[in-house]
């Protein structure tokens, strides 16, 4: 066996996206304990930046030791009772992963569905509030990374809290790509991760939830099923204030990269992020159309984070991804579930959302398919 040293790409899809070198060498210094009190000390810095990524004040603001999907596990398994009924709205494979979730911890889901490529219709919502009355809970997903499309989260936090149910929002792949305002918007409960527009490395998931969704988990009837997730437990690990109890080890290094993706977060501020992020879209887009290809989702609801282009007729989609692997190392994303062989997803995600990146991006795709 000999040392592994990973090929350099370029990540153009829906994650991981390009790290910078002063996260990749932030993740290489010594590891200490993690009760040591300079790792305390940076746990709580990581707090206060997660509170200014997601725009809230909320003290429950940490990232969970594990991926987005963890995020997505802690928010249902803590807020979801059995018997519970709640509101999903599916346009896409993580919304459909919502429902799975809501059904393993034994909520009844109703389920709200947009055509993939779509955004989440307001109107539907108000339509499933009223006539479930029950419900408690309405959760949704901000950025569709499956098929890029951008949700009005604002709206539907707005519907949600009038017929006085909690929300659930999957903010993966929107956190610092496009707006986001947890507080403004009222949202009650939060997941994201780091691999995507934080341009961090895969491994944690940045949740927040305000006093009503905590106020739920307090006043549960039953005991949350699962231990790691329990933010009862969780909480006396990530909390301020009161003095840390071990829960689990936290990934020591792995903190150290997203306190540094988060430092160069506020460098930039976090308004600049969002309009980088619209602005490479921008760029990309006049590339795709000038090559004849077209975008799945309609202009309005585009994220530009994450592009969905329909394979043009003619070419093989393996055979192009697989080329522009090899020959370009340049890695786009492929279709997910409906949409597995008829789309690409470009990610211009973090770090991969520079203009020169997408010129390459245009320049390899355009080489690829001309011959
Ligand atoms: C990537 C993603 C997830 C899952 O995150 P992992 O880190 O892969 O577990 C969940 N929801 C959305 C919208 C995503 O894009």
């Amino acid at each position: 066996m000999n040392s592994f040293n990973p090929p350099i790409r370029t990540l153009m899809g829906p994650g991981p996206s390009d790290i910078h070198p002063r996260v990749l060498s932030a993740m290489a210094r010594p590891t200490i304990g993690h009760l040591d009190p300079a790792f305390v000390g940076m746990m709580d810095e990581i707090k206060v930046m997660l509170k200014y990524a997601f725009q809230t004040e909320n003290e429950l603001t940490m990232p969970v030791s594990a991926p987005g999907s963890a995020g997505m596990e802690t928010c249902f398994v803590n807020l979801v009772e059995p018997g519970d009924k709640v509101i999903v709205c599916i346009n896409g494979v993580f919304g459909g992963r919502m429902k799975e979730n809501i059904e393993r911890f034994g909520g009844i889901a109703v389920v709200v569905e947009d055509e993939w490529g779509t955004a989440v219709t307001p109107a539907k919502v108000e339509a499933a509030c009223a006539a479930n009355p029950d419900a408690k809970i309405v959760a949704f997903v901000h950025a569709e990374t499956s098929t890029g499309a951008l949700s009005d989260a604002k709206t539907i936090c707005e519907i949600a809290r009038k017929h006085n149910c909690l929300t659930i929002v999957d903010a993966v792949t929107s956190l610092a790509g496009v707006e986001l305002r947890v507080d403004a918007w009222g949202i009650d409960a939060i997941y994201s991760g780091t691999q995507k527009c934080l341009s961090c490395v895969p491994g944690l998931s940045p949740i927040s939830f305000n006093e009503r969704a905590l106020e739920k988990v307090r006043n549960r009837k039953t005991k949350v099923p699962s231990w790691f997730m329990d933010l009862n437990l969780v909480m006396a690990y990530w909390g301020t204030g009161q003095k840390r109890a071990y829960h689990h080890t936290a990934p020591v290094n792995t903190l150290y990269a997203l306190h540094e993706s988060l430092v160069m977060l506020m460098e930039e501020g976090l308004k600049a992020s969002w309009a980088r992020h619209a602005a490479n879209h921008q760029h990309l887009k006049t590339g795709i159309e000038a090559l004849g290809m077209k975008f799945v989702v309609p202009e309005a609801d585009r994220l530009p984070q994450l592009n969905s282009i329909w394979i043009p007729e003619g070419a093989d989609d393996a055979v192009v991804r697989g080329r522009l692997l090899n020959e370009y190392n340049l890695e786009i994303g492929a279709g997910l579930g409906a949409l597995a062989g008829k789309v690409w997803r470009i990610g211009l995600m973090g770090q991969s959302s520079k203009p020169e990146k997408v010129l390459f991006c245009l320049a390899a795709l355009n080489a690829v398919l001309k011959n």
